[in-house]
């Protein structure tokens, strides 16, 4: 059975933008280094399954992610189908972003955290100086036209803090939200959200203004929960999610973490339940499978294994 039985779900939006980000946050936790062809191929391979948003790469310094040191060996060899506002780079600060508008990038990304310890281990910084960081970034990128997203990491729980109060994400949301970004994705970046907790932080966020009309989710599969938590989004007004096609990323943080939900997860889900993603699922299988070859371990998506192993 390459395909799920298509019956109509209640209460899910008629189609959802599948925000990819293997190449970028699944290719950056892996060690041994991809090479720029294999990132392009990549790229494109998604592109021609019917991904319409594909996070490219990521312009930290090669010092901090190594992985990710030839953004502009790949978005050259990219061309056009690395740029456009729907081909986002993350941008940590000023000189990312003059390397991003030197290669013509309309969108970019901006990584901040919920909790003060994440921020001081990711960003070198308190939480509380964050915005002083990323606020020349936005004010330039939004004065030269550019789409905005900012992430906001460890949105459910902290591996160092433990549990992360609501009302602390959404102040930083807010705040992050204020310097004129377009979307918020909200992180779980160690992977122990619920669907109440989705539920709750939503409505949070709406009382601020903050609506899912302005909202991505980006959930991760540590225990099992991602796809439950996608739904439950989803149900409540959400219409764009983070996948990554074969599950590919972890979390450095969580030594047991099986990575972001996979692309192919979600999209059998949505197809069964009649919500159209424009993506083709075989194709991406497909590609899944290419990568782990050139990765040398098989893919965590169960339905890549599925349709692997099915005929
Ligand atoms: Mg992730």
């Amino acid at each position: 059975m390459r395909t799920p039985q298509v019956e109509r779900a209640p209460g899910l939006p008629p189609e959802v933008t599948i925000y990819e980000v293997g190449p970028r946050d699944g290719l950056q936790n892996e060690q041994a280094i991809v090479s720029a062809a294999t990132k392009v191929e990549f790229i494109r391979r998604l592109e021609a399954a019917g991904l319409q948003t594909i996070e490219t790469t990521s312009f930290v310094p090669a010092t901090w992610v190594p992985q990710m040191g030839d953004a502009e060996e790949v978005l050259g060899a990219l061309g056009a189908a690395g740029t456009g506002p729907r081909r986002p780079a993350l941008v940590p600060n000023q000189r990312g972003l003059d390397r991003a508008e030197e290669l013509g990038l309309e969108a970019i990304a901006i990584f901040g955290s919920a909790t003060d310890t994440f921020a001081r281990k990711n960003l070198n910084r308190p939480s509380a100086e964050q915005y002083a960081m990323f606020e020349p970034v936005v004010t330039r990128a939004k004065a030269d036209g550019m789409w905005v997203r900012a992430y906001v990491s460890m949105c459910f729980g902290d591996p160092w803090e433990g549990p992360v109060p609501i009302d602390q994400v959404v102040d930083v949301a807010e705040r992050l939200m204020g310097l004129g970004c377009d979307e918020l994705s909200l992180g779980d970046t160690i992977g122990v959200g619920t669907t109440g907790h989705v539920h709750r932080l939503l409505e949070a966020l709406g009382r601020r203004r903050i609506g899912t009309d302005r909202v991505a989710v980006h959930f991760h599969d540590t225990y099992g929960q991602a796809l439950a938590n996608t739904m439950a989004a989803l149900r409540d007004g959400v219409s764009v999610v983070d996948a990554s096609t074969g599950g590919l990323g972890g979390c450095p943080y969580a030594k047991s973490a099986t990575g972001n939900l996979a692309t192919e997860d979600l999209v059998w889900a949505l197809t069964g339940a009649g919500v159209q993603t424009g993506v083709d699922l075989e194709q991406l299988v497909a590609t899944s499978l290419w990568m782990a070859a050139q990765l040398g371990r098989p893919s965590p998506s169960n339905v890549v294994r599925a349709l692997a192993g099915s005929d």
